[in-house]
């Protein structure tokens, strides 16, 4: 009897050449090989006797080798294999290409199955390169022909046969599995049983039943990723945090006191934030809203009524550019209210207490006001919490809240970690509130899923008076009336951004390939080569100025700080300041390769613009002719919002590119079902109903180990 865990080499069938070729895949073990899914089906089901042939049919045809012969084709160096194939009612010729072993197994005499193609040469129906499949006559179970055949993800030296040969006997070996999925889900949703599903998934009988085992496998993991969800919301229920004491009049007059009224949804979601932080019972929401909706005040306004307790606020930021305007939003708009205020990044260490005076401070110097409580709001980039080495993160007196901007970028799991970790740094045991930010709007099935574990408050409007940003794709062409518009809207006082994608060439130097965070240099060159073109040679009497990773902090900052000053008219920046930089002043979004980015990066930038009373535009230059990306782009001139887009965004990427394949862990057969609403909402009722009845599982032990191991598989990065 074959068991899942019994390793490959053990099973006489696997040479070791093939053994060598399996491991080099990953797979060890019968349950790789096993969980090793075809992604397609040939369907040679139909069997023909060869007087009933008709052209172009896919069928496998039940005969007898009559004659068989190896010729080299005259033309090219090629081995031609030719075969006359013969039942009952007539005869067929068969070919191959380049075989020779072929001769070896098809002797003339031999029975066996072919299965193939129906095509047409010289006047003469033949099968071209079937599969064939020796059959001495019996009418055993067959693997390559006669029925929907399995083709496996192609890989070197191991073919769709090779794997049906191996995978047919040990599916007809293997012992019977338990299910960990319980038997009334299987029932209630209609999934077929493991054991069925798997022998279903690689030789099913009809389509059908090979998508009822896609579903089931795909399912499996939805569950317990939901299972998963539950199990945390479980926990911080059981968990404590500080419950802080809000002062309604107090707070009524710091949002009196504001340039600006709050728009309805911020209200919302401040008063479900507020509602979190006065429970003892960890908050761990989401706060959702498009570019420019305003989540930066209501956030803020979380961590000064955390102050107001007395309580620590840690403020994180993807980058340092962030990190730093958060802060300056903070002091400029609440620094009234002298609360001690810091900034922490890798470049620098700022102390604020309600004073004017420039609060540069030793890092040192401010890591000790932290550990004391005197700064009570610490905004930083991840740095902040990260551990180096032997080196503990920050302390910090008191942590009450943790806010993360951007949240989509930290992965789900730092986050995990991320409260992991401040729990081992307060003194006592209890953990924190978590609130992340994210203007990536996470579609329905994600939301449901990924971050099934969150509670989600939604800025759905933008502050009023806000016109649409106009946008438009420049195609090479026009790309100089598109220079000279820009100088228009320079001249009427406004600002742009001009955004260079992160290129490098490739080995053939023609295809532009997109880096992630390798290759900074030339990320840089390309920015610098832009910076040029623009300021000595476009646009000589504007103002321009240059930004990218590779600056120093106190170099980004001045930039920063100039184009804020509108001392600087042409910004050209690399997708450093993709995410959250507010400059009200700008108006025109120029961005070179548009084609280069995803959508919802090219949104973020667009977002950058638009965010005062000026009519806005956003440039979308790209010199690919390629219907495909004008597609892509056009999407992005058609979304009416964020979320719209993000849907639109997830179907063109798949889920996969759309939150990063590393961060989620996730087989793939799960992460292309994340797109299945209805599936995600089934797996997620199945699980809630489970999890009611029976929160520890301890009646359902199969699914307990089961969980254990995704948990452990999911927490991998
Ligand atoms: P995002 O949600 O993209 O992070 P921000 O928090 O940076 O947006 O806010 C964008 C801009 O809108 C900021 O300049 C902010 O001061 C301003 N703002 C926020 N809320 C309002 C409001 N209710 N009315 C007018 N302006 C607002
Ligand atoms: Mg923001």
């Amino acid at each position: 009897m074959i068991k899942l865990i019994t390793k490959l080499a053990q099973i006489r069938e696997v040479t070791p050449r093939l053994l060598s070729r399996l491991e080099k895949l990953g797979i060890i073990t019968v349950k790789d090989l096993l969980w090793h899914f075809p992604f397609r089906y040939e369907d040679f089901s139909k069997i023909v006797k060869i007087a009933d042939l008709q052209l172009n049919e896919r069928v496998t045809i039940q005969g007898v080798v009559k004659q068989i012969r190896m010729r080299r084709a005259w033309r090219r160096n090629m081995l031609i294999i030719e075969a006359v194939i013969v039942d009952e009612t007539g005869g067929i010729k068969a070919i191959w290409f380049n075989q020779p072993y072929i001769m070896t197994i098809l002797r003339a005499g031999r029975q066996a199955n072919f299965a193939g193609k129906v095509v047409l040469r010289d006047g003469d129906y033949y099968l071209s390169n079937p599969t064939y499949e020796s059959t001495g006559g019996r009418t055993a179970e067959t693997k390559h022909t006669a029925g929907l055949i399995p083709i496996y993800p192609e890989t070197k030296g191991l073919t769709s046969k090779g794997l049906r040969y191996l995978i047919k006997p040990i599916l007809g070996a293997l012992e019977k599995l338990e299910d960990f999925i319980p038997e009334k889900i299987l029932t209630d949703y209609e999934l077929p049983d493991i054991n069925i599903a798997l022998k279903k998934i690689h030789f099913p009988l009809k389509i059908s039943q090979s998508e009822q085992a896609r579903k089931r496998f795909a399912f499996e993991d939805l569950f317990l990723l939901q299972l998963n969800n539950f199990k945390i919301r479980l926990r911080l229920a059981k968990e404590k945090a500080a419950a802080l004491a809000i002062l309604a009049p107090e707070l009524e007059k710091i949002i009196k006191g504001l340039p600006f009224a709050l728009t309805f949804s911020q209200k919302r979601s401040l008063e479900e934030i507020l509602e979190d932080i006065q429970k003892t019972q960890p908050m761990n929401r989401l706060l959702q809203g498009d570019v420019g909706s305003g989540k930066t005040v209501v956030v803020a306004i979380a961590a000064i009524a955390a102050a107001a307790s007395d309580k620590q606020t840690a403020f994180m930021a993807p980058t340092e550019i962030l990190a730093r305007q958060h802060y300056k939003t903070l002091t400029k708009t609440f620094g009234y209210l002298n609360i001690g205020i810091g900034l922490l990044t890798s470049g620098e260490a700022r102390a604020f207490y309600g004073d004017a005076l420039e609060n540069e401070v030793k890092k040192s110097e401010l890591l000790k006001q932290v550990e004391n409580g005197s700064i009570k709001i610490l905004v930083g980039t991840h740095a902040l919490i990260a551990k180096r080495g032997k080196q503990k993160g920050v302390k910090f007196q008191d942590l009450a809240l943790v806010i993360v901007d951007e949240q989509h970028r930290f992965g789900v799991d730092q986050r995990a970690a991320l409260v992991r970790q401040e729990n081992e740094n307060a003194a006592s045991e209890t953990s924190v509130h978590f609130l992340s930010m994210s203007a990536t709007p996470i579609p329905r099935t994600l939301s449901l899923t990924l971050f099934g574990d969150l509670d989600l408050s939604l800025i759905t409007e933008l502050p009023s008076g806000r016109k649409p940003i106009i946008t438009k794709i420049v195609s090479l062409a026009n790309r100089q009336k598109a220079y000279n518009f820009i100088r228009e809207q320079i001249k009427k006082g406004r600002q742009a951004f001009v955004i260079c994608p992160r290129i490098s060439a490739s080995e053939n130097g023609s295809e532009f390939i997109i880096e992630k965070r390798k290759n900074l240099w030339l990320d840089v060159k390309n920015v610098t080569e832009e910076y040029e073109r623009l300021s000595k040679k476009v646009f000589l009497d504007l103002r321009v100025a240059m930004l990218h990773g590779r600056l120093k902090s106190a170099e980004k900052e001045k930039i920063m700080a100039d184009f804020a000053a509108d001392k600087i008219d042409i910004l050209v920046s690399t997708s450093v300041i993709e995410v959250g930089i507010d400059i009200p002043n700008a108006s025109i979004m120029m961005i070179e390769g548009a084609d280069r980015f995803g959508l919802s990066q090219l949104y973020q930038f667009r977002g950058r613009v638009g965010r005062a009373e000026h009519q806005s535009f956003c440039l979308l230059f790209t010199d690919s002719e390629l219907p495909t990306t004008h597609k892509r782009l056009t999407s992005l001139l058609e979304a009416k919002n964020g979320f719209e887009l993000a849907e639109k965004d997830l179907a063109i990427r798949g889920p996969g590119q759309f939150i990063g394949e590393k961060q989620t862990g996730l087989p793939d057969l799960a992460m292309k079902s994340l797109n299945d609403l209805e599936l995600v909402r089934d797996a997620r009722a199945a699980a809630a109903e489970i999890i009611k009845k029976d929160p520890n599982l301890k009646n359902f032990a199969p699914l307990k180990v089961r969980l254990q191991e995704f948990q452990k598989q999911i927490h991998l990065e």
